[in-house]
């Protein structure tokens, strides 16, 4: 996939989607995601502003960047969506890699949420829903 067309390039070069942008530093952006499961609702991603594709294309200060802003999201979900804790993963290459530029997962949990993976009934959220996680999360991480 081009950069130019790669959906977190764009997301990452700012304009009409910044409000769905909970956090942005040098090196990462804070996004939820666009599926997710009805029981993880403030499930977010960490991804590099630079394109990179798989984990291994990170240099050690990337990495450290992603990562650090990754913990704050794993504490700022018990806030913003009233999770007890978070489950972080990441996605190298296929099957379950769809867009190709890395991103760390921050799912938000609570006791008896069943959470899988992959799990069927993740489904899109709305714009809408995305937008008003944005905005919890970017207060949490205030
Ligand atoms: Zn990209």
């Amino acid at each position: 996939m081009p950069m130019d067309q790669c959906p977190f390039c764009l997301l990452a070069a700012g304009g009409a989607n910044e409000d769905l942008v909970a956090l942005r530093t040098p090196a990462a952006i804070v996004v939820p995601a666009l599926k997710q499961r009805p029981l993880n609702r403030g499930h977010a991603l960490i991804l590099p502003t630079a394109h990179v594709t798989r984990l291994i294309d990170a240099e050690a200060p990337l990495l450290h960047d992603l990562y650090s802003v990754a913990a704050r999201v794993s504490m700022a979900v018990r806030a913003a969506f009233d999770a007890t804790g978070a489950t972080l993963f990441q996605n190298d290459d296929a099957p379950d890699q769809v867009l190709t530029h890395l991103h760390v997962h921050v799912v938000p949990r609570r006791a008896g949420d069943g959470f899988r993976l992959p799990d069927p009934a993740s489904a899109e959220v709305s714009r809408e829903e995305r937008r008003r996680q944005a905005l919890a999360l970017r207060r949490a991480l205030g």
